[in-house]
């Protein structure tokens, strides 16, 4: 299979996921997730439609978006998905349109030091963890509905959060455990959909979008509402480790 034909089948199984739940195919957004793939092959996937690609680490960003960029000057897109490091932010700034990897209060502040400089908001999105597992960057937030001290610890973050000047707070991110069978990741999926409706009522905003779902579960998260899905190896081929 080529990039192109992977692409094609990927855009169908979007299809049928919002077919089955009844959303319009619109409403979702494929990231390709390029880390390790080659320019060329984020050119090809541009050439197929994509407009959206997804990036995790800075020192690879910091050259392959240049390259992408002057082969291909309009219609690609970055999404930041991988963890940043406070003293990074600054150079994560100016290369992604979008940032899903924000998993602490002091790299929000960061970002929104960077945005007030250059008075443009930056796009982000929080990192959440809501799967518990203690390998997993992000806000802490598992069993935030039955566990009133999570609830509360959360809260008290996103008050100072929202206040922050320099960025638009698009939605929130959550990376589902590695499991046999998608079917067990929607409970993640469905924990962080509902901690974005709680988060809109209690704080009266609107956040649009959910990034969740991957090669092994993006259909199950789009079920669950995702809004932006990141799909590597689906599109890619798999990794070399
Ligand atoms: C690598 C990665 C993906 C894509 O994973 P695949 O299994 O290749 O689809 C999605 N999100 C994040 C944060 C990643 O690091």
């Amino acid at each position: 299979m080529t990039i192109t034909e992977n692409i094609q089948a990927v855009r169908q199984s979007i299809a049928d996921a919002c077919a089955r739940v009844g959303r319009d195919p619109q409403t979702v957004t494929l990231i390709a997730v390029s880390k390790t793939s080659p320019v060329e092959a984020i050119i090809e996937a541009a050439a197929a439609g994509v407009q959206h690609f997804g990036e995790n680490r800075v020192e690879e960003a910091e050259w392959k978006i240049p390259a992408v960029a002057a082969q291909r000057s309009t219609g690609v897109n970055w999404h930041m998905i991988g963890h940043i490091q406070s003293r990074k932010a600054k150079d994560v700034a100016p290369l992604f349109q979008v940032i899903h990897s924000v998993d602490t209060f002091k790299l929000a502040q960061k970002f929104s030091a960077l945005g007030v400089e250059r008075q443009a908001p930056l796009e982000i999105l929080l990192e959440v963890n809501v799967s518990g597992e203690e390998a997993k960057h992000g806000f802490a937030a598992a069993n935030w509905s039955s566990d009133s001290a999570v609830k509360d610890a959360l809260w008290e973050q996103l008050i100072q959060l929202v206040a922050l000047p320099g960025l638009r707070l698009r939605g929130l991110m959550t990376m589902a455990p590695i499991v046999e069978d998608a079917e067990q990741a929607r409970p993640v999926f469905a924990s962080l959909a509902a901690l974005r409706q709680a988060i809109q009522e209690s704080f009266k905003i609107t956040l649009p979008d959910l990034s969740m779902g991957m090669t092994d579960d993006y259909p199950v998260a789009i079920e669950e509402g995702a809004t932006l899905v990141r799909v590597g190896r689906a599109i890619f081929g798999e990794r070399n480790k």
